[in-house]
């Protein structure tokens, strides 16, 4: 499969199918990638031991300069420090104005290399190749960064890739938690612009959890079709692509509170969208929305139950931290319908505060 992130000049295609690491050649050939300037493969720990090697061999068999750099898994890596190590690398083997840096794995790796490719000799070519679900999220709209200790992904740019390629063959590795947490960014197209995909992931999402190939095909095009029109619309973040935040506003407190890696991203965000549900019911939606949108994140075997040991006040003190917080206000992405979002910017903090405690009741 194959679609279009369409940014004018800088439009870009997603490819998806199996197979893909070992052609990814024929497709930076394509697209201008230069045989002449070293690239550099920037992976994790855990992705680099199962696939870095035959994305090497087959690169530098069909003519490519390879370099790579290998950071530890985890949330940690997409620092300052480990950027100054890649820079140094980059440095040490070469990469030129004309070199691209190729980004294999997750989230983690996306956004890091995506930065490096960012800031390098103020920015050189860019490669996603992801490797987790939730990465169709994060490898789509060319925002790339890293963190602070005061604060997540506040250090970055808009970069966008040259492509994307997901081969699909690489996620038999993921584990389920993982492959879990990716689907709830899958459902959250679903439910901010498509309700019949909505009702698809429900109907397979013993498929996805299964990582029929099929299936997962389907359900990545899907998910980055719904983000690539968003983003389309709207690359900067000015007005649209605010709705990619629904569940986000709790979902974020909710990692900062349990602390990064007890909730994964998605499961904080699949809470999150329940909240979003909950403050939909308040807004005048039927009902029907937030048993839909029980249903299809359930099924995907995520939680919707807040732990009940998070704190509710630092709760609340971490979503005031979030910058969608004004007086006594909060801006919120509110399902109005499945497939249908509408940002509130009136939410009364006290809803939210109610909302956080029903969470913990949920079943
Ligand atoms: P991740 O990159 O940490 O990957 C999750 C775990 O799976 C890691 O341990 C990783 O080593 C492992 N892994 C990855 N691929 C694997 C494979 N094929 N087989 C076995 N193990 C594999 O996390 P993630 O969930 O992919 O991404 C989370 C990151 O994405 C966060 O830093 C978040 O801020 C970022 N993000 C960015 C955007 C954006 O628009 N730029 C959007 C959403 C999320
Ligand atoms: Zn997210």
């Amino acid at each position: 499969r194959e679609l279009t992130v369409d940014l004018g000049e800088r439009s870009y295609p997603i490819y998806i199918g199996e197979g893909l690491l070992d052609s990814a050649a024929g497709y930076f050939t394509k697209h201008g990638i230069s045989k002449k300037s070293t690239l550099m493969i920037v992976s994790d720990s855990h992705v680099a031991p199962l696939y870095l090697e035959t994305l090497e061999q087959h690169l530098r068999g069909e003519g490519f300069r390879v370099t790579s750099a290998v950071v530890d898994a985890g949330e940690s890596s997409k620092s300052l420090a480990v950027l100054e190590q890649l820079v140094a690398k980059a440095l040490e083997a070469g990469l030129d104005r004309k070199s691209a840096v190729v980004a294999l794995g997750g989230g983690v790796v996306g956004d890091l290399a995506g930065f490096l490719a960012a800031s390098y000799m103020r920015g050189v070519q860019f490669i996603q190749i992801p490797t987790t679900i939730l990465a169709h999220d994060s490898s789509v709209g060319g925002k790339v960064a890293v963190n602070h200790p005061l604060a997540k992904n506040i250090i970055g740019a808009f970069h966008q890739p040259e492509m994307v390629l997901y081969d699909l063959n690489t996620l038999q590795t993921l584990p389920i938690r993982e492959v879990r947490a990716g689907l709830a960014e899958v459902v959250k197209h679903g439910l901010i612009w498509d309700e019949s995909f909505v009702e698809w992931c429900v109907t397979n999402a013993g498929k996805l959890q299964a990582l029929d190939a099929d299936a997962l095909g389907y359900a990545l095009y899907k998910g980055c079709s719904v983000k690539a029109a968003v983003v389309s619309e709207d690359e900067r973040e000015n007005g649209l692509r605010a709705i990619l935040n629904l569940g986000h506003t709790i979902g974020h407190a909710l990692e900062a509170v349990a602390g990064y890696g007890e909730l994964l991203h998605g499961e904080a965000i699949s809470i999150g969208m329940i909240g979003s549900a909950k403050l939909g019911l308040r807004y005048g939606a039927p009902q029907s929305v937030y048993d839909v949108t029980k249903q299809s994140l359930q099924s995907c075997g995520l939680p919707t139950r807040l732990p009940a040991h998070l704190d509710t006040d630092a709760i609340m003190d971490a979503m005031s931290h979030d910058k969608k917080f004004k007086e006594s206000k909060m801006v919120f992405v509110v399902p109005v319908a499945i497939g249908k979002v509408e940002i509130k910017s009136d939410v009364p903090v006290e809803w939210v505060r109610e909302i956080v405690e029903e969470l913990k009741q949920e079943a």
